[in-house]
């Protein structure tokens, strides 16, 4: 122990820079996962979201000076595509999205797949029944992990009617779509300490919420959601390592979010 105390600062005083020097993202043993959807004119928004992603050409061609440039501006609502729900989304008191900890941002995942029961039922909610069952499989689920509920929405993507369960303009009322459930949430974020709720659908209440129960829970303890993910049938149940870094909008509800996942080989 004395002399694994005592390597990191042996690798400051010899100028290795401390992250590599401890921690190698090492990618003969671990391959990565793309857990985002692409920001384009296809990407699903929330019904009643005002607008949606727009993209405007600002330049794009040969220059006067004899090279090429190009460059653009976008515009889009916090909340679509895959994206960072804020605790202040749903919390006055919660943190917005400039402050949430890197550690609830970058963590160890694990997944929990309900493919099945969501294909039986739209409207399915991840029950406290469900985590425990996993946990007898998998082990308990430590404080400071990710836990990401897997549907096998995101290949309904970028299908609204088919992802959100309904696709009229400006109603929010019919749609169907499965997510956590609420006693599931309390455990995994007040019993279980979870770092982020993720999940490939639109939101991590399902589509028939009312009251937006799970956002209010995880938004009471700070814990950020994280929506619209995308390959997670790539992860093990356990042992994945995720990186969900979000545009860091001072103030933000949320925002446009680039996930990744550190996959262990073999
Ligand atoms: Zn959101």
């Amino acid at each position: 122990m004395l002399r694994r105390a005592w390597f990191p600062l042996l690798a400051v005083l010899l100028g290795v820079p401390r992250a590599v020097a401890t921690q190698p993202i090492d990618l003969s043993t671990q391959r990565m996962v793309d857990l985002t959807h692409p920001l384009n004119a296809q990407t699903i928004y929330w019904p009643t979201s005002p607008t949606t992603f727009q993209l405007e050409r600002l330049s794009y061609g040969q220059t006067e000076g004899g090279y090429f440039y190009s460059a653009n501006a976008f515009c889009s609502p916090e909340h679509g595509g895959t994206h960072l729900d804020a605790p202040i989304h749903f919390s006055a008191d919660g943190i917005s999205a400039e402050r949430i900890p890197l550690e609830n941002l970058v963590a160890p995942a694990v997944v929990i797949d309900v493919t099945a029961q969501a294909d039986r039922d739209a409207d399915y909610r991840l029950t406290r029944e469900d985590v425990l069952a996993w946990e007898a499989r998998h082990g308990r689920i430590e404080a400071g992990t990710m836990v990401l509920l897997r549907t096998g929405w995101s290949r309904r993507w970028p299908d609204r009617r088919a992802y959100l369960g309904d696709d009229t303009p400006g109603d929010a009322s019919n749609l169907h779509f499965p997510s956590f459930g609420d006693d599931a949430a309390r455990l995994l974020v007040e019993e279980r300490g979870a770092a982020a709720l993720g999940v490939d659908v639109a939101s991590i209440d399902y589509g028939q919420s009312r009251d937006f129960l799970v956002h209010r829970i995880a938004a009471a303890r700070n814990v950020p959601g994280l929506e619209n993910l995308t390959n997670l049938d790539a992860l093990p149940p356990r042992g994945a390592v995720v990186i969900a870094l979000p545009a860091k909008i001072e103030g933000g509800s949320g925002g446009p979010l680039r996930a990744i996942a550190l996959v262990p080989r073999g």
